[in-house]
């Protein structure tokens, strides 16, 4: 009996075709065998198209992969085999619930790792992959995340925590407490966003003021760190409730930071696993990332991202990620092969918890 899998890709958000390309990475690398996959893809303007089984026959391309869910200009009726669910509709989702064992959301992002998709699973009874509600939901916004770890005590840079309406409201006082609270350079981020969107670095004044102008088109809520001078280390961690971690891996971007550009166009970004560290940074790293999933109560997967200040040997927990890249040239499941577990074996790994999990909560 094939498992039959559904595929949640796409999405309204800036991380679309990062979430296309790890779609197309599942669906080459399941057993045809063992899993029936339904390719659900979430289009820019937020519609729903959901395809026909695949039985075999992958989408080779990304294009391919829009069309086999059936993607169309939203205008247009949906062609026969194709169903569109409008993003008026979502009840429409249940209908999906008959067709599918198990839904693998890969959706980055707002509207997708941050709760929203995760509850509408949860509504239409279907087990999924990945975070549930509560996780999803602080892991997506930094600001409530920073809450919660500091909460249980894990170390991280300072931070201020702001909203739009505060800065618009009057942008002199929040600058001087920024400088007041953090200095410079600092780093301004929209707390809503993944894959370093919206997010800069401000040395002066000036930068920061059109830096905290940039984040507030992302999101109403903004976050301001401390810079720190640090090498960027990152740990994927497995399981619901018993947790195994990968090795450590190391960023290493021949720019400034970890932007959008060196995180998908491979701009001079180089992954090194495992990490050249110590093995008491490593062994403090399992140790804070294991604690960050737990207090934000995870299951599945979650990569969590550190800053080490090697030169003060000081570990800073930057932020867990619920949907991590998950193509097998992305670091988490880079992470998990070099902890000996293969991309497919990881994927079945994941469906067995997400299975799991289902069963403990009924
Ligand atoms: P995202 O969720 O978009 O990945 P991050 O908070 O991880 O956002 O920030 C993106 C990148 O910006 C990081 O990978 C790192 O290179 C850089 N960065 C973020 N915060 C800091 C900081 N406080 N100090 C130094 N570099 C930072
Ligand atoms: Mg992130
Ligand atoms: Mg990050």
């Amino acid at each position: 009996e094939k498992i039959r899998l559904g595929i949640i890709y796409g999405g309204k958000s800036s991380e679309h075709e990062v979430s296309l390309r790890t779609a197309l990475s599942i669906m080459k690398a399941v057993d045809a065998n063992k899993y029936e996959v339904t390719p659900i893809y979430v289009q820019l303007d937020g519609s729903w198209v959901k395809g026909e089984a695949l039985a075999g026959q992958l989408p080779e391309t990304i294009d391919a992969l829009r069309l086999t869910a059936g993607a169309q200009s939203p205008n247009q009726p949906a062609a026969a085999g194709q169903e569109l669910i409008t993003a008026s509709k979502p009840a429409s989702m249940f209908s999906i619930g008959q067709q599918v064992d198990v839904v693998f959301p890969v959706v980055h992002g707002p509207n997708g790792e941050d709760g929203t998709i995760q509850g509408l699973l949860e509504l239409a009874n279907l087990p999924y992959v990945g975070t549930g509600v509560m996780a999803s939901a602080v892991g997506m916004d930094k600001w409530m995340m920073k809450t919660v770890f500091a909460q249980v005590g894990l170390p991280q840079v300072k931070y201020v925590g702001l909203l739009r309406s505060q800065w618009e409201k009057s942008p002199e006082e929040v600058a001087e407490k920024i400088e007041r609270e953090l200095g410079y350079p600092c780093f301004v981020k929209p707390a809503n966003m993944g894959s370093s969107v919206g997010i800069s670095k401000a040395k002066n004044r000036e930068e920061l003021v059109q830096a905290l102008n940039l984040a507030a088109r992302f999101d109403r809520r903004l976050i301001v760190e401390e810079f720190v001078q640090a090498r960027e280390l990152e740990i994927g961690v497995l399981g619901n409730e018993e947790l195994m971690t990968s090795v450590v891996g190391e960023i290493i971007a021949a720019k400034e930071f970890y932007d959008y550009e060196a995180k998908y166009k491979g701009a001079g970004t180089e992954l090194s696993i495992p990490a050249a560290i110590p093995a008491h940074v490593a062994e403090g790293i399992a140790d804070i990332a294991k604690k960050a999933f737990q207090a934000l109560d995870g299951s599945g997967l979650s990569r969590v991202d550190f800053f080490w200040d090697e030169k003060n040997d000081k570990l800073y927990i930057n932020e867990v990620n619920t949907m991590p890249g998950f193509t097998p040239f992305s670091m988490y499941p880079m992470l998990f092969q070099a902890a000996g577990i293969s991309y497919s074996e990881l994927i079945d790994r994941l469906v067995q918890l997400a299975l799991e999990r289902h069963a403990d909560k009924q």
